[in-house]
């Protein structure tokens, strides 16, 4: 199926006289026949479902179409963005080791690797996006065990090399972990450029409609663990009678990990109903991207063509910051994404975004509707001047996320917007 199609009947085919639509299964609980039939769930629990803490059945569907979409083995959804950065880098990682990860992506993920991280004894080593594949190689300690990156980076929307992150990675022998939340599968799938697993705020454009928080961690069933460097994957897990991942698992060792053991200790696993709006947001995925795409290059272009702006990031558009580099990952765009910085630094930055009236300030991005955030005192405002600088950040850039409104529309009202400047 190619991936128009997929959106729409991956993960749920229904028999005859079945729902058509995926049904909510609202159960926390699964009844089973004897002891002896619960018995064997504990002993193979990717064949039947034993509580809602780690699985159900109606987010089953959707993380069989998360995979499909992305082309991984198997897929793992978490109640937000956020729980599947933290248990994709747990999931490897323990006290006493580092990871490697880009200084250029979404400032909670900053906190969280930097500050949170740090405080349970795992190092986080930060290189530049734009670093040199032998600056890239030299920031390895022998205790690393993972990269990570963003494809698109929110906000500052550069373009990772994702091929050559995934080689430095690999000739370390640690998997590449890459957050393709802007760009989804519709426009680049990770996998296929060689990284071994790939996350998502589902919250941004796979939900759409802004309805519901979320997150997904795909599992390429590509790397080899049994390098030496993952006796977590390799010996058995004492916490689960004795099984050994990749012996078991091969198939998908990392997601059935993350499921059966950190899933089950810290619970975030998304609500059934949550998952039914999710599948929702994504039958419309590939529809939705190319008309964001349409219409943020336009828009890109309008600003540009006002002279005001000090400079326009939208990747897809000739002269941009990245142009190159999303040729070659995001050929059919990048997102309804745009951030630019006005002249005048960030006085004139409020001026410009509170004198809009279709497009909201809002703390989101990724909305239908078109939205904008002053990351500097929003998002990013627990960082300080230094960071901001590391994340691409300055005093007068917006983050406009265009939405799927008549283009002339959006236009108009930054028009409005540029006017109050003089
Ligand atoms: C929003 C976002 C997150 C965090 O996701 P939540 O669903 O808000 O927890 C992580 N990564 C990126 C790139 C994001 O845009």
């Amino acid at each position: 199926m190619k991936i128009e199609t997929q959106c729409l009947h991956e993960g749920y085919s229904p028999k005859n006289g079945e729902p058509r639509v995926m049904p909510i299964v609202q159960s926390t609980t699964y009844r089973y026949d004897s002891t002896d039939d619960v018995a064997a769930v504990f002993d193979d629990p990717t064949k039947s479902l034993i509580y809602s803490r780690f699985e159900n059945p109606t987010t089953d569907c959707v993380e069989k179409k998360i995979a499909a979409l992305e082309g991984g083995a198997a897929a793992m959804c978490t109640s937000s963005g956020q729980a599947a950065s933290l248990l994709a880098i747990l999931n490897i990682c323990e006290a006493g080791d580092s990871f490697i990860a880009s200084s250029s992506i979404y400032g909670g993920t900053i906190n969280l690797f930097g500050v949170t991280l740090k405080r349970m004894g795992i190092e986080c080593i930060w290189v530049k996006e734009d670093a040199t594949e032998e600056e890239l190689n030299a920031a390895f300690k022998d205790n690393t065990k993972a990269v990570f990156g963003e494809t698109l980076a929110n906000p500052a929307l550069t373009v990772l090399d994702i091929e050559m992150w995934a080689k430095a990675a690999h000739a370390h022998g640690v998997p590449l972990i890459v957050d393709n939340t802007f760009a989804t599968p519709i426009l680049c799938r990770p996998i296929e450029w060689g990284a071994d697993i790939v996350i998502h705020s589902t919250s941004k454009y796979m939900d759409g409609h802004a309805v519901q928080v979320g997150g997904v961690i795909v599992d390429s069933g590509k790397f080899d663990w049994t390098n030496g460097k993952f006796p977590c994957m390799t010996e058995p897990d004492e916490s689960y009678h004795g099984i050994v991942y990749t012996e078991k698992y091969s198939f998908a060792p990392y997601i059935v990990k993350a499921r059966m053991q950190l899933m089950r200790d810290f619970g975030c696993y998304p609500a059934a109903h949550s998952s039914f709006l999710l599948n929702l947001g994504l039958e419309t995925l590939h529809v939705r991207m190319k008309q964001y795409c349409e219409n943020a290059l336009a828009v890109a272009k309008y600003i540009q063509s006002t002279g005001k702006a000090e400079f326009v990031t939208y990747p897809a558009l000739e002269g941009s910051k990245g142009h190159e580099l999303a040729k070659k990952y995001l050929p059919l765009g990048t997102s309804g994404v745009i951030s630019f910085s006005v002249k005048g630094g960030r006085n004139a930055a409020v001026k410009f975004m509170d004198s809009l009236k279709l497009a909201s300030n809002e703390v989101h991005v990724a909305d239908i509707r078109t939205c904008v955030l002053h990351p500097a005192s929003a998002t990013h405002r627990q960082l300080t001047d230094e960071q901001l600088v590391a994340a691409g950040i300055d005093g007068g850039l917006i983050r406009l996320s265009v939405g799927l409104e008549n283009v002339e529309d959006i236009i108009e009202d930054l028009k409005n917007g540029f006017a109050q400047l003089a």
